[in-house]
């Protein structure tokens, strides 16, 4: 069964002067343990579509499930990362993880554990007492990802969280990504305008374009294309 629902979705944004089809009639559903990769150019509705399914942002129309469940409000099985994930530049790395268990209200012992876990699984360890600015902008994301797994989320959402970054740390970022991926199971959808990270990365891969927003692709790489 599908973990994410996306049926039939629209979005308008509409003023005086003009209207933009941000969402054109998308569906998309993503299953336990996948890796859906959404890329396409900027302006194709990826970071619209990952705030609806998010509950952040209500959708024109059509419908998003999650375990079933109509989505209209920020969910708890979710976690997020964005391109600029604001750390507190005032507190440490743990500290900065541990914000997730303030916010949600978590068992404190259990936080901590966690925290420890996730620290040494994005290879954080030595650095828990770092403030921000004393990190690479690699390990600043590595910080905003163990954040956003705290609450062991079952699906992961994350809006070009290396989009800020340099080629090489991206590159680094995404071995990591891939690696954080098969080791906690999470279920992982992920926007990107390079379609070289998006196959990369994807166990399935989602493209859409522009002017209206519209998936015009989905890939699974490894298999081999069908014929007629
Ligand atoms: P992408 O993430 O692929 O760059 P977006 O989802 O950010 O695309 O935007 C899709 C389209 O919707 C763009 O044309 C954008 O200008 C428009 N858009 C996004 N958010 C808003 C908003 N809050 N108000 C008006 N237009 C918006
Ligand atoms: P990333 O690819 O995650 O951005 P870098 O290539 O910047 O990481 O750094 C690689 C390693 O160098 C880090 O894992 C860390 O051990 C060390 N390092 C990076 N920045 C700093 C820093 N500001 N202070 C101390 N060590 C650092």
């Amino acid at each position: 069964d599908p973990i994410i629902e996306v049926k039939n979705l629209t979005m308008r944004f509409s003023s005086k002067r003009s209207e933009t089809v941000a969402l054109d009639d998308v569906s998309l559903s993503v299953a336990a343990g996948e890796f859906v990769t959404i890329a396409g150019p900027s302006g194709c509705g990826k970071s619209t579509l990952l705030k609806i399914i998010a509950g952040l942002t209500l959708a024109t129309d059509g419908d998003v499930r999650l375990y079933g469940q109509q989505v209209t409000s920020p969910q708890r099985q979710i976690g997020f990362a964005f391109q600029r994930s604001a750390l507190l530049e005032w507190r440490g790395v743990r500290k900065n993880i541990l914000l997730q268990a303030e916010m949600r209200g978590m068992d404190r012992r259990r936080a901590e554990q966690r925290a420890d876990e996730l620290i040494e699984l994005t290879g954080l360890t030595g650095f828990e007492k770092a403030l921000p600015h004393e990190l690479s902008g690699g390990m600043q994301q590595r910080v905003a990802l163990c954040r956003a797994l705290l609450h062991e989320p079952r699906v992961l959402l994350m809006d070009e969280p290396f989009g800020a970054l340099d080629a090489l740390t991206r590159e680094h970022m995404n071995i990591e990504m891939n690696r954080i991926w098969r080791e906690t199971g999470t279920t992982i959808v992920l926007v990107t305008h390079s379609v070289p990270e998006a196959v990369y990365l994807g166990s399935r891969i989602v493209v859409m374009s522009p002017r209206p927003g519209r998936i015009v692709e989905t890939l699974t790489p490894g298999l081999p294309e069908e014929r007629d």
